[in-house]
């Protein structure tokens, strides 16, 4: 049996005070909303101690965004793995599509950030998804299976049991349009299947998240998918009422 996972991407949003305000109404809320889900916050780096600090105790878990794949050493800018595990991460967001698109992550990229998650003790959340004219050009399935084969081939299919995916089709983020349940649970259950083909065990157990647009008033229906396990949610995470709701979609 796959415990649901409810994801809050938080992008490049809030500052200190709105934070506080929103994990103390996160906190207050998620014991009621969610049981037997786990609920996790992504904020951005700069706020992961505060956030951590806020969660500590209680059933909020806190990841990062994004995490550099190399441990240490001459790297202006990026954050590394070791460093978020002193902050309590559990899980980190690998190859988000707005990193694939605006900061040129490709799939060996991410397959190598897996990897150096794995090694780190933190679960990578790998994010795969088509754009809309791949989609349009019937090739969404093909797209996602080569960004899951990259991950495949560089850490196994051992190292994906300890892993999240996400798909998120890139024309579903941010954008207002949730991909169909009919739609998600044909990606979902191809990921599966592609994942079966090397260790059944393996892909009846990795948490498969949706992502893309979901709300409150569409996630009961997406989660309800036998494939679909939960949700990787951007701008509805930033509403406490919202995600907590998302999260009690996922708990029925
Ligand atoms: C995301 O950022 O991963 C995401 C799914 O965003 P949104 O829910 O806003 O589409």
């Amino acid at each position: 049996m796959r415990k649901p996972l409810v994801a809050g991407n938080w992008k490049m949003n809030g500052n200190a005070v709105s934070i506080n305000e929103l994990m103390g109404l996160l906190v207050s809320g998620v014991k009621q909303a969610a049981e037997g889900v786990d609920v996790l916050v992504c904020p951005p780096a700069v706020y992961l101690a505060q956030v951590s600090e806020l969660a500590r105790g209680s059933a909020i878990k806190v990841g990062a965004q994004n995490a550099c794949q190399h441990a240490a050493g001459a790297y202006t800018g990026e954050v590394a793995l070791p460093m978020l595990a002193e902050f309590d991460c559990e899980y980190v967001i690998i190859g988000h599509s707005e990193r694939r698109a605006l900061f040129g992550e490709d799939d060996a990229l991410v397959a190598e950030k897996c990897a150096a998650a794995l090694a780190q003790g933190i679960t990578p959340i790998l994010c795969v998804g088509e754009s809309l004219e791949q989609r349009d050009a019937g090739q969404a399935l093909a797209v996602v299976g080569a960004q899951i084969e990259a991950v495949l081939t560089r850490c196994g299919i051992g190292a994906v049991a300890d892993m999240v995916i996400a798909y998120e089709p890139v024309w579903a983020i941010g954008t207002g349009r949730t991909a169909t349940p009919a739609q998600a649970q044909e990606i979902h259950a191809a990921i599966r299947a592609q994942l079966a083909e090397q260790d059944a065990k393996v892909a009846a157990e990795v948490r498969v998240l949706y992502g893309g647009s979901v709300t409150a008033a569409t996630a009961a229906e997406l989660f309800a998918q036998p494939d679909i396990d939960g949700g990787l949610v951007g701008g509805a995470s930033l509403k406490a009422a919202d995600f907590l709701a998302i999260c009690s979609a996922a708990a029925a």
